[in-house]
Parts: structure tokens; C-alpha cells; sequence
């Protein structure tokens, strides 16, 4: 039987890569949207895959969705957090309103998504857990206190997660991009943009198909002794 897949913000970027990737390794995807209607409407015509609009930091708008996706579907085997924001300032700068949206959307948002499918994989004693972090959680940076405090945090998640999942055949597991090709990155000022690039060994952004590689690897069945592990994909771009 194919595998269920959800992918949170599954419809633009890196998730519709990831939504993409597990399609073609069989999986029947579904893919989440925030707002971007035009956009999930395009990405189910190309792909088939169905799409679904929610908010991932809202607790019961997310069981809903999930319920419903479900009911589509089947029951969700593999659940891929990648729904992700960005409200960047200096610190001294950010404003509460700052702080909270991207702790809702990145850090709750993964409990949210997690949560309502986590009972159903340990029933039928198979679940992969892919939380899609950041470079920037490991690493911490300057304008991003906010997004950084999520992405850290998202590596407790799948290694607490692993640990309890572990003997019901759940794994959990994160992957840490650097710098993507998204619109995303390329919201940011390209002055900006060029210094970052210059220091990523590999001399270039990655792809999101480098990045939805690693998900698919994860997801896979026999993936089910990698358990609570980070997978860096960032063209060497090593850190202290
Ligand atoms: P994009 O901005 O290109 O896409 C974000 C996706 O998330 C969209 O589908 C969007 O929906 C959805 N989304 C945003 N907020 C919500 C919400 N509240 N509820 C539901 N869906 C939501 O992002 P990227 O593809 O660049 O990033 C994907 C993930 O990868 C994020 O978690 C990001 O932090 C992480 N990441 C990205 C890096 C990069 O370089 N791009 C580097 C490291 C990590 P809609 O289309 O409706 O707006």
C-alpha cells in the first residue's frame, strides 16, 4: 500500500520540492498552504497532488485539516513540519508581535502538526517525523533571534520525539538547510544576499530539490534506524 504524506506548506518552495520527491517515491502526498490560493492552485494542476489550506499555529484548524486530509486519504504515515516564516529585526529592534508569529508558525506550528497524527502512528506502529529546521538554529543569527529560537527548538522536538516514538516504529528526525533558492531567500536584499553567498563554500544557493533528497531519504521504510538525527544540507558551510 502507498504511504500517506502530509507536507506542511507543501505547495510552494522547498515543501512543494519535498511534496514532489515523496510523490515520486510513491508516497499519495497531501500539501498545506497558508493563503497563497493562486499558487496551490497552479502547484495541484502541474503535480495532482491535493492541497489543503490551514494555519499551522492553529491547534484546531491544523486536528481539522488533518482529519479531513485523513478522511481523503487514508491515514498519515509520513508528517514533513516545513511550513516556515521569517519576521526579521535586530533584537532591540523586534517587537512582541515579531516574537510571536514566529514562534506560532515555526516551533507551535510543528506541535500542531505532529500532534494529531502522532497517536495513529503508534497504533499502527509506523511514523516518519521530518522537521525542517534551519542552519540559522544551529548556529544562531544576528536579525533572527526569533527564527532562530524555532529552528533550536525544533531539534529538541525530533529528539525527544525519536526517543518516544523509537519503540512504535516512529522515527523522527530533522533536516537543516543553509541557503535555498526560495522566495524566501530571495526576499532578502540582494547586497545582502551576494555576502552570503560568498560564504558558502559550495559558491552558490542550494536547490530545494537538495534539500526535499534529503526528506525522501528519511521517509523512506527502511530508513527506521535513523532515529533523532540532523541532517545538515548547506554547501559546507560549517559553523562554530
Ligand atoms: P517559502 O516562503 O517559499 O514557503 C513557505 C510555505 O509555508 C508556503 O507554502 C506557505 O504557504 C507556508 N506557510 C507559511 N506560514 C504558514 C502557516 N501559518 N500555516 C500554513 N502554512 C504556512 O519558504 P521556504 O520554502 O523557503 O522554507 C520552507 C522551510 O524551510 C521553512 O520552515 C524555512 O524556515 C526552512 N528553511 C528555509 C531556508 C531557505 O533558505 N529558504 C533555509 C533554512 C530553512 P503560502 O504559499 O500560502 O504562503
Amino acid at each position: 500500500m502507498a504511504r500517506v504524506a502530509l507536507v506542511t506548506g507543501g505547495s510552494r518552495g522547498i515543501g512543494a520540492a519535498i511534496s514532489k520527491a515523496l510523490q515520486a517515491q510513491g508516497c499519495v502526498v497531501a500539501a498545506t498552504y497558508a493563503g497563497n490560493d493562486e499558487a496551490a492552485a497552479k502547484f495541484t494542476a502541474e503535480t495532482g497532488i491535493k492541497t489543503y489550506k490551514w494555519n499551522v499555529g492553529d491547534y484546531d484548524e491544523s486536528a481539522a485539516g488533518i482529519a479531513k486530509v485523513e478522511a481523503d486519504l487514508g491515514p498519515i504515515d509520513i508528517v514533513v513540519a516545513n511550513a516556515g516564516i521569517t519576521r526579521d529585526a535586530m533584537f532591540h529592534r523586534m517587537t512582541p508581535q515579531q516574537w510571536k508569529e514566529v514562534i506560532d508558525t515555526n516551533l507551535t506550528g510543528v506541535f500542531n502538526t505532529v500532534h494529531p497524527v502522532w497517536n495513529g502512528m503508534r497504533d499502527r506502529k509506523f511514523g516518519r517525523v521530518v522537521v525542517i529546521s534551519s542552519i540559522n538554529g544551529q548556529k544562531g543569527q544576528a536579525g533572527q533571534v526569533n527564527y532562530a529560537a524555532t529552528k533550536a527548538g525544533d531539534l529538541g522536538i525530533v529528539k525527544s520525539l525519536a526517543q518516544e516514538g523509537a519503540r512504535f516504529g516512529i522515527t523522527a528526525n530533522a533536516v537543516c538547510p543553509g541557503y535555498i533558492a526560495t522566495e524566501m531567500v530571495m526576499a532578502i536584499d540582494e547586497s545582502v544576499r551576494e555576502k552570503i553567498i560568498k560564504g558558502i563554500p559550495a559558491g552558490r544557493l542550494g536547490e530545494p530539490e537538495e534539500i526535499a533528497r534529503c526528506v525522501a531519504f528519511l521517509a523512506a521504510d527502511d530508513a527506521g534506524f535513523i532515529n533523532g538525527s540532523t541532517i545538515a544540507a548547506n554547501g559546507a558551510q560549517f559553523f562554530v
